[in-house]
């Protein structure tokens, strides 16, 4: 079994009692991200760079993943895992607060193997950049954390990798 410290990346003040909990029922390691709009890419390319051993996994700061979550992402064999959530859809009207959608390409929940660390390190930058995706240019500005889960996602699905479904976590909506 391969040893992972989960990370809880949260802002001040936004970090779900529910989520607390659970970090500290897991030693997970609590970190607090600056108030700019790049903090968290900044952080998370320090984990996917980070030289010291280990799958990277993340539980963000309104998740509370199912109790056997990192019990089963230590055992898989797989490069990216992922425990769905619910979420809001959008709308052009904005949040539609009647139906949810489960969504599992997200960083919510989610663990990425050692392997695909170390082997495309260049995803540290994707994670940042615009995405390529179609005629209409990215509009959102590089580096900021609201797409960042989106451009890294979109990368890793690109080298052939789609997400492991490990059950569904419970978002704090
Ligand atoms: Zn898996």
């Amino acid at each position: 079994m391969r040893k992972a410290t989960a990370k809880v990346p949260y802002l001040e003040g936004k970090l779900r009692p529910e989520t607390f909990e659970w970090a500290l029922r897991h030693n997970a390691e609590l970190c607090q991200l600056g108030p700019t709009d790049e903090s968290y890419y900044w952080t998370f390319r320090g984990w996917w760079l980070d030289p010291e051993p280990g799958d990277l996994v993340i539980v963000e700061q309104d998740i509370v993943p199912p109790p056997d979550a990192l019990y089963s992402f230590a055992r898989c064999p797989s490069h990216w895992c992922a425990c769905w959530y619910e979420l809001y859809p959008t709308t052009e009207h904005g949040k539609d607060y009647s139906q949810t959608i489960p969504f599992g390409w997200g960083l919510g929940c989610t663990r990425f193997s050692e392997k695909l660390r170390r082997e495309h390190p260049e995803l540290a930058d994707r994670a940042g950049e615009l995405l390529v995706f179609g005629p209409e240019p990215d509009p959102d500005p590089p580096r900021v954390w609201w797409v960042m889960d989106m451009r890294l996602t979109m990368n890793i699905s690109r080298l052939g990798h789609l997400p492991h479904d490990h059950g569904q976590a419970r978002h704090l909506l």
